[in-house]
């Protein structure tokens, strides 16, 4: 199998897409991302890497930050986590406010919003600068020492917020968050405002597709606990699309509106790919189309 070639078409196979997605401007400072973008980039467990397109362009990873923020937290927490937050997809938008009324505050799953700020603030009870920790964290994942936040991104969705401002204080009033609400928010605002390429989350994704060890070896989490998290990722890392992108491309995988989605084949090889342009439930349009031509051609699913 060519994997280069396989990119190679990819990428000009979803070039007529680039024009029909919507780039997210609810958070001002995404708006103005190029949609003509794209970027592929695979990383595989026996240390192989490709690319293809704009694979090395930093770009704000939003919610595909939510894997490691998960990671992180289950490794301080452990399995208690569960007592806060479910695992059970959501079928609702990832900004969904309903859903959490009814059932008391305790999120769905760790990578709808609120979810996410019940990690954090998870996260918060074990870390004192858990902003640093999560940075130190990814580049070392990833190898790249370079990787920072864009705080011009963290500082556009704190002024425009207004939605994750109401999940948190729905979460504070029912006894879920034990941290203040912007202290949560800061830091949930921050590690969505990540800036990764491609080729960056495909490498720092590489511990789910290899038992738990990263790139480098280095044991992250056990390959029990790196199972778990691909199944929450195949139930729920995508939203309410999570049960048509299982059908469409059967591998476990987590987007985020920034436009990029990394895929993970357990055994096998982490793929991101990258494009800002978003379908209607905020997963990039190319990005989905991307991964569903890619397990079609390498015959690579769980399935
Ligand atoms: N920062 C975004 C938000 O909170 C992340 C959402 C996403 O990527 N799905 O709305």
């Amino acid at each position: 199998l060519d994997t280069q070639a396989v990119l190679d078409q990819i990428r000009d196979e979803v070039r007529p897409l680039l024009s029909r997605g919507r780039v997210a401007d609810y958070i001002p400072a995404l708006e103005a991302v190029p949609a003509d973008r794209f970027g592929i980039a695979v990383a595989t467990v026996e240390g192989a890497t490709w690319a293809s397109g704009d694979a090395r362009e930093p770009f704000s990873i939003q919610s595909v930050s939510k894997l490691f923020t998960l990671t992180l937290a289950l490794r301080d927490v452990g399995e208690r986590l569960w007592r806060r937050v479910g695992r059970e997809p959501s079928g609702n938008p990832f900004n969904s406010l309903v859903q959490l009324e009814y059932e008391h505050g305790i999120p769905r799953n760790p990578f709808i919003n609120a979810g996410a700020h019940v990690v954090v603030d998870a996260l918060m009870a074990h870390r004192p600068d858990p902003l640093a920790v999560l940075i130190e964290f990814v580049r070392a994942l990833a190898g790249n020492p370079a990787i920072a936040y864009d705080e011009r991104v963290a500082a556009s969705e704190r002024d425009t917020g207004f939605r994750n401002r109401a999940l948190a204080n729905f979460l504070k009033a029912e006894g879920n968050l034990r941290h203040a609400v912007d202290a949560v928010l800061d830091v949930y605002f921050h590690q969505c405002a990540i800036a990764m390429s491609c080729a960056d989350l495909a490498r720092a994704a590489l511990f789910l597709a290899n038992g738990g060890r990263a790139a480098d070896g280095a044991r992250v989490v056990s390959a029990g606990r790196a199972k778990r998290i691909n199944a929450l990722m195949q139930t729920c890392g995508t939203y309410d699309a999570a049960g048509d992108i299982a059908f469409r491309i059967g591998i476990p995988a987590k987007s985020g509106v920034g436009g990029g989605i990394v895929g993970v084949v357990p055994g096998r090889l982490a793929i991101c790919a990258w494009s800002p342009g978003l379908d209607r439930a905020g997963n990039s349009l190319a990005g989905v189309r991307a991964l569903e031509l890619f397990t079609a051609r390498t015959g690579l699913s769980v399935f």
